[in-house]
């Protein structure tokens, strides 16, 4: 806790974050003269504030707009607010229904009661309180963001209402915003499409599709739901849950017998549903179904793991090629099989399908490798499913009980054999998705809607030109490219349009709103004119389609002064250079900002660079409610400060891997940064006018530690950028101040440029102590706007510094063994020992070395060829000898105070036999 006596962190931030804001420090103007660089991160959703999940992305991102500042960027840093969607609304509707934990949930953060009576009847106020919420904490942790072209999403700035009025009518126009008949997973509450960010669960998940075969029981038809209708004609029986809720239902004028879930979804899906009786399982178990291929008489039987909440609740049993089949047959083998008439060899596997590797009958054999005992054990089982499903889709054959399909592979007869049953009125199809709830809380199924409007992603120029996109783009860490690419090819149209909640009415049929991911796609152009909007108070009615055609796109002619610095802001600060976001984003905002970018501009305003991060792990663990783990940022930036709260988070990790934000670790940072921090309050104390190889070695040393620190803060490894930065330099100067005795006897020249050189590097990182250390050393104007630049440096003093550590310890060790002495002899090797290395490294025979140095030196024959051969492996250029010497005169009063002895640094010239085995790597050492 020392650093809490000498570093008030609450003082210096509020002292310098006051400072930044009364000096404008990140508001940027369109400057010709200044290269401008452009970075943004996804603008928060407002039904909360900023807590450790956001922190690692978001501090990020404000790291690296720091770092682009020193690279003497004018840097735009903005950021906006996202209100799109059902929550805030749901927020609201609980307020009125008094929901206690969405009260107390506010209250936490400051909400009054008087706040939450006015919650309840204005979005507008609910929506102001979390933005002052997410400012306030930012402010507090050091963000550098340019409030002035703030705003939020949806009709509560009517501006950007407009902006996304005229992308969608542009879209439109050039036919990517369609209107057809498309499955979207649907939520029954809200009657609406539900996108990736509605949903409490499942996001990602897409609208699959089943084939229900029909297998006739009397009147009426066992609709089986199947995702491998290939199998059909391996069916030895049908399950049903002998707990289900089924019914019998009229279904395009054929009677199904199917769950009562699945009778509400179908009338979900174009077709006409009416329920007409209740049916028990119990009625059904042990009656025969007729196969509609082959008429073979299927007996129908109970299985727990039918899931009568997926597809029609009613499944048919393939034991050769489905684990679940075969382990539910075992159950009622080892219990009441022929309670149902049924006996064993009815049940008997019938293979259809040949694939290397996987044996005769792969179900049957999976389930017994794996040790799975009954069809209770779902994740073992799931695992043997999906293992089996691979390998046969892509390699499997089919045999000759599949007919005419025989020696087509599964890939080949799929499609085919859905055709042929549906041909024959045998099948039908039906969508489903499994594990998606809506933010409303509600179960998620599938609709077929008619009149939904669509973004055609699936359209291959629309692609084409997002694969273009790609190729031209930097992606930090590039192992994420496969990703994007992945999306691009698998990405489908997709609904873009919902019915309620908050947002901008789709321009052309005002029923529908813009949905959330569709409505924050290009935002970021209208950061580049915001600051305009918001200070000249433009109106929304004077963003005709027309001004933007003119402001973003220079078609047409300015109408009027605002409109043509609209129009030059936009051309300056356009494209974005880097877009940095968690990488759960990848596979929905981040390749639709691509695919949107690719509609709307030419080439020369697509994006550039984006970069994806991780996610944040407390102490260990994933971040839940339940492990109530989720700090507010706000809090942890008073606990242990906005500078430890930035290094400790940004640090975590780096590329793709999950960061862990541990609190134990700020203890660590903590002592560095305080070490830093006492030289510059100390450096009054260093009068050392000469200059030594160690200054040399300090000099150098942070400028190489800084090179790599910039290297690394480049591509936004900052992991590797806080090893630099503050490991290695803080090691550096403790060693520094060692050798030299204490501050007192340390160059301050040295020390002064040195010490500048870390503040200035750490700056991105740790901000706010970085200015006061600025300060403190007597530099002028903000730390966050000096030059960072890679600098030259020498790192053989680094070797005689490590020289001077080895001599040091050795002396210690011969100290040991030869008992009680006075003084050391330290023998720097004879010059032609030096000659002989380079000349071995610069790829000489070691023959013709050992003859040219004999030349010379006759006497000293024996001893050449000795050395020489013993030389001839070494990989490494010895420190040059008169650096040698140099170094370890400058340095005998330091090994002498750590050795207490005498020390004296002479040149080997046959004193004794030390000196002659003194080799250019390895002086000899002689105690006496
Ligand atoms: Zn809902």
């Amino acid at each position: 806790m020392r650093i809490v006596d000498i570093m008030d962190f609450a003082a210096i931030e509020k002292k310098w974050q006051d400072r930044w804001e009364k000096e404008h420090a990140f508001e940027p103007d369109l400057d010709p003269a200044k290269k401008k660089f452009f970075i943004t991160f996804p603008y928060p959703y407002v039904n909360g504030a900023p807590h450790v999940g956001h922190a690692y992305s978001s501090l990020r991102t404000d790291a690296y707009a720091r770092f682009k500042r020193m690279r003497g960027f004018n840097v735009l840093y903005p950021q906006g607010f996202h209100a799109t969607g059902e929550p805030i609304l749901g927020v609201i509707e609980r307020l009125r229904k008094n929901d206690q934990s969405q009260i107390q949930t506010l209250k936490q953060f400051g909400a009054t009661d008087e706040d939450i009576k006015k919650f309840k009847e204005s979005p507008e106020y609910l929506v102001n309180f979390w933005i002052a919420e997410w400012k306030k904490a930012q402010k507090a942790a050091g963000f550098s963001i340019d409030w002035r072209r703030s705003f939020v999403t949806t009709t509560l700035t009517p501006q950007y209402s407009r902006f996304i009025e005229w992308q969608y009518n542009t879209l439109k126009k050039q036919g990517y915003v369609v209107q057809g008949t498309h499955p979207v997973i649907w939520c029954p509450h809200d009657q609406s499409p539900t996108g990736d960010h509605d949903r409490l669960e499942g996001e990602g998940e897409s609208p699959v599709e089943y084939t229900a075969i029909k297998f006739r029981l009397g009147d009426a038809f066992l609709a089986c739901a199947t995702l491998r209708p290939e199998t059909v004609f391996g069916v030895t029986n049908i399950w049903i849950n002998p707990q289900g809720d089924y019914v019998k239902a009229v279904v395009n004028g054929e009677k199904w017998i199917i769950s009562r879930d699945a009778a509400a979804k179908l009338a979900d899906q174009l077709k006409k549903v009416k329920i007409e009786s209740h049916v028990n399982p119990a009625d059904l178990l042990g009656k025969r179904a007729v196969h509609p291929l082959d008429n073979r008489q299927m007996p129908i039987l109970p299985a727990g793991f039918v899931d009568t909440g997926i597809a029609t609740g009613v499944v048919m049993s393939v034991p050769s090629h489905a684990p679940f089949d075969w382990a539910g047959i075992l159950d009622l083998v080892n219990s009441d099989l022929e309670r149902y008439g049924v006996t064993k060899a009815e049940l008997e596997p019938v293979v259809l399908i040949k694939t290397e590797g996987l044996g005769e009958t792969p179900a049957v054999a999976m389930v017994k490798n794996m040790g799975i005992l009954s069809s209770s054990e779902k994740a073992k089982l799931e695992e043997a499913t999906s293992q089996i499903y691979k390998k046969e889709y892509h390699k499997g054959m089919l045999n000759k009980n599949c007919g005419k399909y025989a020696g087509m592979t599964v890939a080949e007869a799929k499609d085919k054999i859905i055709e042929e049953l549906m041909g024959i009125g045998v099948a039908d199809a039906v969508w489903d998705c499994v594990g998606v709830v809506c933010r409303c809380t509600t179960k998620c199924h599938v609709k077929i809607l008619e009149n939904q409007w669509f973004l055609k992603f699936s359209d291959e120029t629309w692609k084409g030109k997002v694969r273009k996109m790609l190729n031209g783009m930097k992606i930090y860490p590039e192992e994420a490219r496969q990703n994007f690419e992945n999306t691009i090819e698998w990405l489908k149209d997709k609904a873009c349009t919902r019915r309620g909640g908050l947002g901008t009415p789709l321009p052309w049929d005002r029923s529908w709103i813009v949905e959330t991911l569709s409505d924050s796609t290009i935002y970021m152009a209208y950061y580049t004119i915001a600051r305009i909007i918001n200070e000249r108070k433009i109106p929304a009615d004077v963003l005709t389609d027309e001004a933007f055609d003119y402001i973003f796109l220079g078609r047409g002619g300015a109408r009027n002064k605002d409109m043509e610095e609209m129009r030059k802001e936009f051309e300056y600060f356009y494209p974005v250079d880097l877009r940095n976001s968690g990488k759960d984003l990848t596979q929905n905002h981040l390749t639709f900002y691509l695919f949107h970018h690719a509609a709307m501009w030419p080439e020369d305003k697509w994006p550039r660079a984006i970069s994806v991060n991780g996610f944040v792990n407390v102490e260990g663990e994933k971040m839940s409610k339940s492990r109530g783990n989720i700090i507010p940022l706000k809090d942890m930036a008073e606990q242990f400060g906005a500078d430890m709260v930035r290094l400790n988070m940004v640090t975590a990790a780096q590329g793709l891997d999950d960061a862990d934000w541990r609190s134990e670790n700020v203890k660590g940072l903590r002592s560095r940064l305080e070490m830093i921090y006492e030289l510059c309050r100390d450096i009054k104390k260093a009068k050392r006018g000469t200059k030594t190889s160690l200054d040399m070695y300090l000099e150098n040393k942070i400028r190489k530690e800084s090179s790599d620190a910039i290297g690394a803060y480049e591509e936004l490894r900052f992991r590797d950028a806080g090893t630099h930065a503050l490991f290695e330099t803080t090691n550096a100067l403790k060693w520094y101040i060692r050798r030299a005795g204490g501050i007192d006897n340390a160059n301050p020249d040295t020390l002064s440029e040195s010490l500048m050189r870390a503040v200035k590097t750490l700056a991105p990182m740790a901000p706010h102590i970085s200015e006061e250390m600025w300060t403190m050393l007597g530099g002028r104007g903000f730390a966050a706007f000096q030059p960072l630049a890679e600098e030259p440096y020498d790192d053989s003093y680094e070797s005689t510094e490590k020289l001077i550590q080895k001599v040091t310890e050795d002396i210690e060790e011969i100290k040991k063994l030869a008992g009680e002495k006075k003084n050391a002899r330290i023998y720097v090797a004879e010059e032609w020992k030096f000659a002989a290395l380079a000349k071995l490294l610069q790829g000489a025979e070691p023959a013709a070395v050992i003859r040219e140095l004999a030349a010379m030196r006759r006497e000293k024959g024996k001893e050449i060829s000795s050395f020489v051969n013993s030389a001839k492996t070494r990989k490494r250029e010895a420190i040059a000898r008169e650096l040698q010497m140099k170094a370890l005169s400058e340095a005998s009063a330091f090994i002498s105070a750590q050795t207490g002895i005498g020390i004296a640094v002479e040149e080997a010239a046959g004193q004794n036999q030390k000196a002659n085995a003194a080799a250019p790597d390895k002086p000899g050492i002689f105690l006496e």
